[in-house]
Formats: structure tokens, C-alpha cells, sequence
């Protein structure tokens, strides 16, 4: 279920600290620790998934809930008005550079598109 050298899961073994902001039986969600925006929180399954490329059909509900919990949190941290982005970097070529399948949520300031 989980990859010994993986930072996510090592952060989900407890084996590296996180700034913990919500945890279900499937998904937990931290706060980036290179922020780049004022709210910035990853959203991760527990389960050990490279990228969106890796994702099937038995992963729909994994994937709503993922989507639905940014939004709580959205909410939560007062950005769902003014606006929000929700971004799943997939592949090096996109800025990947964890490969444990993660959602970012990045509000608090203006953003423009298309985005770098
Ligand atoms: P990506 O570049 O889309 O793969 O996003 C990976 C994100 O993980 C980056 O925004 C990093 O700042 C973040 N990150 C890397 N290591 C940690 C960590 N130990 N705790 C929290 N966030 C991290």
C-alpha cells in the first residue's frame, strides 16, 4: 500500500512531520511545505498512486472524494468566494516532482491563466 521511499508515504507513516488539516480511512491533507500561494494544501490518497497516468476506474470514488474535500477546505479556509485552483501537476513535463498522486489547492491571491 505504501512505498518505502516515497516522501508522501514516509509523511504518512509518520516518519516525516506535516502540518496535518484533515484525514479520512482513504485521504489525508497537509499544508505544502513550499507555499506558493496563501492557502496551500495538498490533498493525498493513503494509497501509494504514481500520477493521474496510473489512475483507473476503481479510483472514481477515490478521486470524488479527493475533489470534494478541497472543496470543504476551500471553504474552511475562506477561499471558496474570492476563488481557488485545484491542480494535479501529472508527468515531469507538467512540474511533477513527487510521484504520489496529490491534488494541490492554492487560493488566497489572484491567479492568472494560462498558468506557467
Ligand atoms: P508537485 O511538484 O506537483 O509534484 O508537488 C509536490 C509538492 O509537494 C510541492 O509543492 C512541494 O512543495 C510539496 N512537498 C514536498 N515535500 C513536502 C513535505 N515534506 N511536506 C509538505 N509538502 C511537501
Amino acid at each position: 500500500m505504501t512505498h518505502p521511499d516515497c516522501i508522501f508515504c514516509k509523511i504518512l507513516r509518520s516518519e516525516i512531520p506535516a502540518k496535518f488539516v484533515a484525514e479520512s480511512d482513504t485521504v489525508v491533507a497537509f499544508s505544502d511545505v513550499n507555499p506558493m500561494a496563501p492557502t496551500h494544501i495538498l490533498i493525498v490518497p493513503k494509497e501509494h498512486i504514481a500520477s493521474v497516468n496510473e489512475l483507473d476506474d476503481k479510483h472514481k470514488h477515490l478521486v470524488g472524494e479527493m475533489t470534494i474535500l478541497a472543496k470543504k477546505l476551500a471553504a474552511e479556509n475562506h477561499v471558496d468566494k474570492s476563488g481557488f485552483r485545484l491542480v494535479m501537476n501529472t508527468g515531469a513535463g507538467a512540474g511533477q516532482s513527487v510521484f504520489h498522486l496529490h491534488m494541490h489547492l492554492l487560493g488566497g491571491r489572484a491567479m492568472s491563466w494560462p498558468p506557467g
